[in-house]
């Protein structure tokens, strides 16, 4: 049978909010010989994988994982673990995800107390602070993948008290500084398919001793109940595993390629390739005569937000983009959808090249 034209899929660039063009290494991961997800071969595959994730996370967190699922599962494994009915969330909110986690931690049974800030501007510690003297988290996203707008954790690593912080990381993992032990992250969640340059598929997680100690005894999802996962995926000195589900082996293989790729050119190489290619891009937008989104100080180099210029048809702009360059660009988030694009470098896309083609075809498509 052969394979009607229609059917092939193109070669994309993959310049949206994510999944972003993966590493070469991570792709090609995906092709070794399938293994059992319980063979020794295996099971020394995910201690490389999770001691990897710990220096992209920053932690020493015994408990550092790939969840088998993508970043909202890890967003949801943060609060099922860590609030149930009574407990006060305070969460702030500055984009679609600090929305997402709202709605996350009041299914979780949380009683949420929601700080709201404009969107497009960072988190303020402050305001987090006065929001509720003794909550049983905070919670924050460090990079707003909506806005294009990066917070300060450690501001609310300092001011949490006694709270558990949780932290959505999934947009600055492995494309900017992350030092959970440092900032006073007691939970974090990630996703693949941004900076780390893998396709969509696992929630790369930490947690804390503390917050583990202090977690939900039998929160309502099984998949996600990390008591029953550590033996997962650290399993008890010796290597000795217990199943809990079948690991997305080919994923995992996949995850750790990309890691060692990072790690090999270097954290502070990768964070500085990000920084300067969305740099480069944003100078160039603004010398375009457009007007960038997020609040100047705050933008996230690997995620780019972009007025849709008086006039222009964002959509029209998106599809031409995708026609004619194999080019993909995001839509703004929420009521931003036609006003706003998002536009991504993550991973290998973020260098010169990438950004001398989107400039020249961004201007093409909306002359
Ligand atoms: N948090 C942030 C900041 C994100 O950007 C995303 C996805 O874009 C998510 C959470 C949800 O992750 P996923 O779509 O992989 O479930």
């Amino acid at each position: 049978m052969t394979m009607s034209p229609d059917r092939i899929i193109p070669t994309r660039h993959l310049f949206g909010p994510g999944p972003c063009n993966p590493y070469a290494e991570a792709t090609a991961a995906l092709g070794l010989p399938l293994i059992g997800h319980l063979d020794p071969e295996f099971i020394a595959r995910m201690d490389r994988t999770n001691e990897g994730l710990r220096v992209l996370w920053g932690t020493k967190n015994a408990r550092t994982l790939p969840l088998s699922a993508t970043g909202s599962a890890g967003m949801e494994a943060a609060f099922v673990n860590t609030v149930q009915s009574g407990d006060v969330a305070v969460i702030a909110v500055n984009g679609l995800f600090g929305e997402r986690m709202c709605e996350v931690a009041s299914r979780a049974g949380a009683e949420v107390v929601r700080v709201d800030h404009e969107w497009g501007t960072p988190v303020d510690a402050e305001r987090v602070a006065a929001a509720h003297p003794n909550p049983t988290v905070i919670a924050a996203v460090h990079a707003e993948t909506s806005t294009g707008v990066l917070s300060d954790i450690a501001a609310l690593g300092a001011i949490k008290g006694d709270a558990l912080l949780i932290t959505d990381a999934v947009t600055s993992i492995g494309g900017m500084p992350i030092l959970a032990d440092e900032w006073g992250i007691d939970v974090g969640y990630a996703g693949t398919q941004k900076c780390l340059g893998v396709a969509p598929g696992l929630a790369p997680f930490t947690i804390s001793d503390r917050a583990f100690e202090r977690r939900v005894p039998k929160p309502q999802s099984w998949y996600l109940d990390l008591g029953l996962l550590g033996g997962y995926a650290n399993g008890a000195p010796g290597g000795q595993r217990a199943y809990h589900h079948t690991a997305p082996v080919g994923m995992v293989a996949s995850l750790e390629a990309g890691i060692n790729r990072i790690l090999a050119e270097g954290l502070d190489a990768v964070t500085e390739r990000h920084r300067s290619a969305g740099k480069a891009l944003q100078d160039g937008l603004q010398e375009m005569g457009l007007e960038l989104f997020a609040a100047e100080g705050y933008r996230l180099p690997q995620l780019t937000t972009v007025m849709v210029p008086e006039g222009v048809d964002s959509a029209a702009v998106r599809g031409y983009l995708l026609e004619n360059f194999n080019i993909e660009i995001g839509a703004g988030a929420g009521e931003f959808t036609s006003t706003v694009w998002r536009i991504g470098l993550m991973g290998p896309n973020a260098n010169p090249a990438s950004v001398a083609l989107l400039l020249g075809a961004l201007k093409e498509a909306i002359a």
